[in-house]
């Protein structure tokens, strides 16, 4: 008898906001005056996705696969670093059901760019648009948050199997 098994994995990040960097998100470029500081591309959804990702297959998280330390990540395309979390969890077996997030972040307003990193991140993960969704909120002006310091997100993902 072959019995379906789920897991939930959860995620989240935060990247300072500083000038002569760029601003992605899910893997889109948002034109905006500021953008991530980070040792990769500093995409800060992404980085919530891996971990939550790899939490769900209780693979450890970003810091630990892919170490600032190490210069290969150094202005990495946090694409790639998904690309290479999936194939981890994906080798034992998982599929994706759906990923759900959140990006909080104050200024530019994310909404007109939601549907093009939906697509982007789905078509990352091999799975339909349908499967992925994304919030835009913002900090309501508190915290690094909503003083434009800093964007945060958070991911959750279910992953499931046969066997
Ligand atoms: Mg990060």
């Amino acid at each position: 008898m072959s019995a379906r098994e789920c897991r939930v994995g959860e995620g989240w990040d935060v990247h300072r906001l500083a000038a002569g960097r760029r601003l992605v998100l899910g893997g889109v470029e948002i034109p905006f005056d500021r953008g991530e500081l980070g040792h990769s591309d500093g995409d800060v959804l992404l980085h919530a996705l891996v971990d939550a990702l790899l939490g769900a297959a209780a693979l450890g998280d970003i810091g630990a696969h892919f170490p600032p330390s190490d210069a290969r990540w150094k202005d990495a395309d946090s694409l790639e670093l998904l690309a290479r979390a999936l194939g981890l969890v994906t080798a034992e077996g998982w599929s994706i059901v759906n990923v759900d997030s959140t990006v909080i972040l104050e200024r530019p307003r994310l909404r007109p760019h939601v549907e093009a990193i939906r697509a982007r991140m789905a078509s990352a993960l091999g799975i339909e648009v349908g499967r992925v969704s994304v919030k835009a909120k913002t900090a309501e002006g508190l915290g690094p948050v909503g003083s434009g310091e800093a964007v945060e997100a958070r991911a959750l993902v279910l992953i499931d199997r046969v066997r």
